[in-house]
């Protein structure tokens, strides 16, 4: 489990802005992410623990991958709609 800092999730979005994968909502807080060029898959899961918030990602990376950054964006976005959930 990674933890996600404002620094390495910027850089991690700043990526996925360039790479431009596909991002599939699975459930809350799960998200598929497909490389378009390559077409490999990832999954992606988002945990909080406390004030902490962290996440995991199926790909080799061994840090906040744009995976991680790609899906952060719809997170917050279906975070906010639901109103007794937090991202
Ligand atoms: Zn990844």
């Amino acid at each position: 489990m990674l933890e996600i800092t404002k620094e390495n999730i910027e850089k991690a979005i700043e990526k996925a802005r360039a790479t431009k994968p596909k991002v599939r909502v699975i459930e809350f807080r799960r998200y598929a992410v497909t490389n378009k060029t390559t077409g490999a898959n990832y999954e992606v899961k988002f945990y909080k623990i406390g004030n902490q918030k962290f996440a995991d990602c199926t790909c080799p990376a061994t840090k906040i991958c744009y995976h991680i950054g790609a899906s952060i964006g719809a997170h917050i976005v279906l975070a906010s709609q639901m109103h007794t959930a937090t991202a």
